[in-house]
This record gives structure tokens, sequence and C-alpha cells, in this order.
């Protein structure tokens, strides 16, 4: 049995080089793969492994004090999720682009409801939005009711969603993501740019998903590695849809034009064979041109 282990904070690592080092050295004993970012700002985590490697892993690793109050997200796994083990130090956990006077969750960042309030506000038909904070292609095949979409290709894209966002000003948001570290920087950016009453949740979708499974978060949790969705179980609708012919579906694929590599959901009708399809006409042509010269 595998299982998937998420994890990330946000915190002052003097030495980003030594962390990734004993990440490294922990993970590779314990034979998992996955990715891993360390930064000066933090880290961010997703490991697979077998079961009873990965709980080995949270032992060890949270025995840091630093990390002891890191809350670890759980998923099954396949046992080939990651084709490897990376583990690099960069400037930041997640690419935003910001800087620190823009959105700095070491020094402050937006408050947190959890799951638990979220279900209630739902419950009580509580006037808010939620706004996802994740890319486009991740939203297309699951997203909470009522949510809405900036519209980003990449975190770094937020500033071009200002303008989009700018009637929500003054309602009450609620931001979320997969596993809430996106939301850490994305929340107080918006505050930072005149959002008046901001929100994130916390654990982000993968936390609201393993308690309540099925409810109001519909379709599946996109996620970064081969699994490409998953989900909790419960009472499930596919809210995705083929982005070549609208059918309903949530199967991503790559555009098989090795240049382009868009990632959408593609339905069975619209695929070869073999399971490749292309974004658009464009790239089929283009594509083919390309095998004619070899
Ligand atoms: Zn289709
Ligand atoms: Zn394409």
């Amino acid at each position: 049995m595998y299982q998937v282990l998420l994890f990330y904070k946000y915190i002052d690592v003097d030495d980003p080089q030594a962390l990734a080092e004993r990440v490294r050295a922990l993970s590779t004993e314990l034979s998992l793969t996955g990715r891993v970012i360390v930064a000066h700002e933090g880290i961010n985590g997703t490991l697979e492994g077998t079961l009873e490697n990965t709980e080995d892993f949270v032992k060890q690793f949270f025995l840091d004090e630093r990390f002891s109050d890191v809350q670890v997200k759980r998923s099954a796994g396949e046992g080939k999720s990651f084709p490897s083990l990376k583990v690099k130090v960069r400037k930041e956990i997640v690419g935003t682009g910001f800087t620190e006077a823009e959105a700095n969750p070491r020094v402050k960042t937006a408050p947190k409801i959890s799951p638990e309030e979220l279900r209630s506000w739902y419950k009580q038909g509580k006037e808010f939005v939620v706004v996802d904070m994740r890319n486009d292609y991740e939203f297309a095949s699951g997203r909470f009711k009522n949510s809405v979409e900036p519209g980003i290709a990449a975190s770094r894209y937020l500033p071009l969603a200002l303008e989009k966002l700018a009637p929500l000003k003054d309602k009450k948001i609620l931001t979320v993501c997969t596993g809430g570290i996106r939301c850490e920087k994305m929340a107080p950016y918006l505050m930072h740019n005149g959002f008046s009453d901001v929100q994130q949740l916390d654990g982000g979708i993968h936390s609201y998903m393993e308690k309540y499974p099925g409810e109001d978060f519909e379709g599946t949790l996109f996620t970064f590695d081969r699994r490409k969705t998953m989900h909790f179980g419960g009472n499930r609708k596919i809210v995705g849809v083929c982005y070549l012919c609208s059918a309903r579906s949530e199967s991503y694929a790559d555009c098989a034009q090795p240049s382009c590599h868009k990632l959408f959901i593609a339905c069975d009708a619209c695929r070869s064979a073999d399971g490749s399809v292309y974004c658009s006409e464009s790239c089929r042509v283009t594509h083919a041109a390309a095998q004619v010269q070899v």
C-alpha cells in the first residue's frame, strides 16, 4: 500500500542547502520519491512511498521542533506517482514573484478558517465567494460550489487577474488552493491590493475533501503528479468537460505536440487509439509537418 504526503511550512530557514540535504538523505533512506523545494522562506514537499516508510518520514522529519506543527495531508498513492526524488533549493517555495512587501506569510497572512467552519458556511447559506487560487487547468476538473476562477495559468500571473477580481473588493472572500500553500501568499497579496475581507481555507481543498468527501467541492482534485487527479470517495459528480468537444470528462492529457505541452481535459472519443491528443488543429498540423521532415 502506497501513500502520498503533502506538506509545507513558511518559516525562516538559515541554511536551505543543509535542510535540503537532510530531506534528501532521509527520503533516500526510506525509498521515497517526489518533489521537495526548500528556500529561505520555508519548505514545500510531496513525497510518495509505502505506508510504513512515509509514516516513518513524518515521525523522523517532524522530530525537528521547527516542523512539529506542520499539517501533513495524506492520500492514496500508486507507487509510481513520481519518476524519482527531486529535492531542490529555490528562491521561493511557490513561484509567485511577489515582493516581501506584497506578501510575506512569515510576517502576515490572511486569517484561516477550518474545513468545519466552511462546511457550516455552506449549510447556513452564508454570503461569501470562494476564489480559487489554482491554475486554470486545475479548476477544470473540480471546484467548490459558487467559486470564482481568476483564470491564471500559474501563480505568478495573479497580478493580471486583479482587474477581473475587482468587483469582489468589498465582498467576503475565501481563497482556496490544493493544500493551502498558495493561499498563504495569494490571499495577503489580495489584501495588499485593497480587498477588504479575505480569509483562506486551512489545509486547502485536500483537507476539506478528506473531511467531507463529495460535499461542496465538486469533481476531482488535480494533482501535480502522475495520478493527475484524486478524490476521497463520497457522492461524486463529474464537472470537467472535454476541451475539444465539451463532453463530460475528467481525464487530463498533455498536448502531443512536443513544444506545446498544454494540459487539458480530453474525452476518450477525442483521443487517438493510443490515448494521445492535440490541443488544436494547428498543433496537429505542426507536429505532422515536423515528422515528415525527419
Ligand atoms: Zn472530446
Ligand atoms: Zn498543443
